[in-house]
C-alpha cells in the first residue's frame, strides 16, 4: 500500500550499529518527515482506536516518540514504560534477559487501573523480550493488553511467536 511505501522509504539501514553485524533500522529520517511521520502516527491511532483501547503505553525512548501524539489523535491519556530508576513514584517493575545480561523496566503503579485497556505502542519489534516484559508489567498491574503496535517488525528474529502466549489472542500490528 501507498503507506507501507512511504514508512519504507523513510527507514535508513545502517550497518554495524550498536556492534558488528547487526543492521540498526534508524527511524530518524521518518520523524523528520512531517508527511511520513502524520500518516504513521495516523495509522496507530486507527489501531488504539479499533482495538477500544483506553491508553496508550510507549516504551523508552522511541516508543515515547510515537506514542505520545499517538494518544493525543486518538484522544486517549499516554502512559510511559521507562528503564528502572528514572520514575519517582511508586513503581511496578519487570525484569527481562537480553543477549548479554539483563534489563528492568518500570511503570508508575497508580497510572494502570483494572478499567484500562492498554495499546503498547513501540518503534521496532525485534526479539520481542522488550514487549512481553511491558506486557507482563501491564497485566500485573490489573489492566488488559488491547494490542501491540509497531512501525516495524524484524521478522527473522521471531519476536512474534515469542509474544504469542503473552498477547493471549490480543492483536499485533506492524505497519
Ligand atoms: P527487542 O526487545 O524486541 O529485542 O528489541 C526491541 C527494542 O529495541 C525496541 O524498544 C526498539 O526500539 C529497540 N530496537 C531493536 N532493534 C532496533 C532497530 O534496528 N532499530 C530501532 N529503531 N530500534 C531497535
Amino acid at each position: 500500500t501507498g503507506i507501507e511505501e512511504l514508512l519504507l522509504s523513510r527507514i535508513r539501514d545502517v550497518a554495524d550499529y550498536p556492534e558488528p553485524g547487526v543492521m540498526f533500522k534508524d527511524i530518524t529520517p521518518l520523524l523528520a518527515d512531517p508527511a511520513a511521520f502524520t500518516a504513521l502516527t495516523g495509522a496507530l491511532a486507527d489501531i488504539a482506536t479499533s482495538t477500544g483501547a483506553t491508553k496508550v503505553v510507549g516504551l523508552e525512548a522511541r516508543g515515547f516518540i510515537l506514542g505520545a501524539p499517538v494518544a493525543v489523535r486518538a484522544g486517549l491519556g499516554f502512559i510511559p514504560v521507562r528503564k528502572a530508576g528514572k520514575l519517582p513514584g511508586a513503581t511496578l517493575s519487570q525484569a527481562y534477559d537480553l543477549e548479554y545480561g539483563s534489563a528492568e523496566i518500570e511503570v508508575h503503579a497508580e497510572d494502570l487501573s483494572a478499567d484500562d485497556r492498554i495499546l503498547v505502542v513501540d518503534d521496532v519489534l525485534a526479539t520481542g523480550g522488550t514487549a512481553e516484559a511491558s506486557i507482563e508489567l501491564i497485566r500485573r498491574a490489573g489492566a488488559e493488553v488491547a494490542g501491540l503496535a509497531v512501525l516495524m517488525e524484524l521478522g527473522f528474529l521471531s519476536g512474534r511467536a515469542r509474544l504469542e502466549p503473552a498477547l493471549g489472542g490480543a492483536p499485533l500490528e506492524a505497519l
